[in-house]
């Protein structure tokens, strides 16, 4: 294993490695440590260059310090690539190289499963390093989890918006019938919201129309359903120039990352009236429960009140975003800041 340095001003470290014979090139990004071991999982994803993945990496890893600060939990932020090649590898080679290169950061980084990756990856990382989260039959499906806490988000965002936070009656358009969409339908079913659905894969619909009494539309028809609330669950960018003025929803809570496809686009929403719940903060469910059942050992009961706290932080983001006349995207940024920066300095 060959590993390089590079320094990146405003990231702990940034590591490149490569294993000829296990045909691995990886990279491990630490964005900040202040609030406690930077975790992050490990993406295998194929880039056009070297640097488009670097630029990948140091975006996610600074977004898992700002995720894991606002979700109060005592980790900090990093990521990790491995870049994927038009060859087929031997699966434990590679991970136990890309296993035995988080085991030199000596628990500085802890890894899980990310997009292309799987359970039975993190399996082969750990013959190689006990810093590796997300194993099989341990913390378990984190999508029920993230759909819990977006459901929470989405109570805090009607309380803050119509001043009460139950969801009766009101008619949720989810984006989305997958791991999450589906587990998110069913949190509002048993609350009696009414619920439209979307999603390019008829059969995913089906379960959702068939188990949770929901009404089904074309996936383009979505932004413009007749619903109180839009719940983003698919993919990432959705909230843009040609969807935003579609909306007739006047509250946004979902689980998809990134759901602003610029900054800019959440000033939009706001003087649209429409309360967006910034998309990190909402979906911190999966890494919560990750995070609390698996590397600090807590019971599901005390894991459940974590996720259940994203109202509160929710609530908190909009109270700033109101008091510092800022959109809500804004204001969670400056309270994860809050939280982690401080530490950084000393
Ligand atoms: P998933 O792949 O199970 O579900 C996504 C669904 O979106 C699929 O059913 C897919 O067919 C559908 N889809 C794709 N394009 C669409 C379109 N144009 N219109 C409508 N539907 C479309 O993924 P998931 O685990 O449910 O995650 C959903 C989103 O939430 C993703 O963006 C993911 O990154 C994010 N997220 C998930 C978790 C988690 O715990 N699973 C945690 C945090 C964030």
């Amino acid at each position: 294993m060959k590993i390089r340095e590079k320094s990146v001003p405003g990231y702990e470290r940034v590591l490149f490695g490569s294993d000829d014979a296990a045909g691995y090139r990886g990279i491990i990004a630490i964005h900040s440590t202040a609030l406690g071991p930077a975790v992050g999982g490990t993406r295998y994803w194929s880039y056009k260059t070297e640097d488009d993945a670097l630029t990948d990496v140091l975006r996610l890893a600074r977004g898992m310090t700002y995720k894991n600060a606002l979700a109060g939990l005592p980790f900090g932020g990093g990521k990790s690539i491995i870049l994927r090649d038009g060859n087929a590898p031997d699966r434990e080679q590679l991970f136990r190289a890309h296993g035995r290169m988080v085991n030199t950061l000596a628990g500085k980084y802890i890894t899980a499963e990310d997009v292309g990756t799987s359970p039975a990856d993190m399996e082969y990382i750990l013959k190689e390093t006990p810093y590796v989260g997300g194993l099989q039959d341990h913390a378990g499906d984190p999508s029920p989890h993230t759909a819990r806490g977006v459901f929470r988000a989405m109570q805090a965002a009607a309380r803050h918006k119509w001043g009460s936070d139950d969801l009766a009656g009101k008619t949720v358009a989810i984006q989305g019938c997958g791991h999450v969409g589906y587990f998110l339908a069913g949190e509002l079913a048993r609350v009696g919201a009414k619920l439209i659905v979307a999603d390019v894969d008829a059969a995913k619909v089906k379960r959702v129309v068939d188990d949770h009494h929901a009404t089904a539309v074309a996936p383009d028809e979505i932004y413009s359903a007749e619903a109180d609330i839009f719940a983003p669950c698919a993919l990432g960018g959705v909230l843009n120039d040609q969807t935003i003025p579609q909306l007739k929803a006047k509250l946004v809570a979902g689980a998809a990352n990134n759901q602003l496809l610029e900054p800019r686009h959440g000033d939009l929403l706001q003087q649209g009236g429409v309360l967006y719940a910034p998309d990190y903060a909402a979906n911190a469910g999966g890494v919560i429960n990750g995070c609390c059942r698996e590397m600090l050992g807590w019971d599901v009961p005390k894991t459940l009140a974590k996720t259940d706290a994203i109202y509160d932080t929710l609530l908190t983001i909009f109270a700033m975003a109101d008091r510092e006349k800022i959109p809500t995207y804004q204001a969670a940024d400056r309270l994860a800041e809050e939280r982690w920066r401080p530490i950084h300095a000393e």
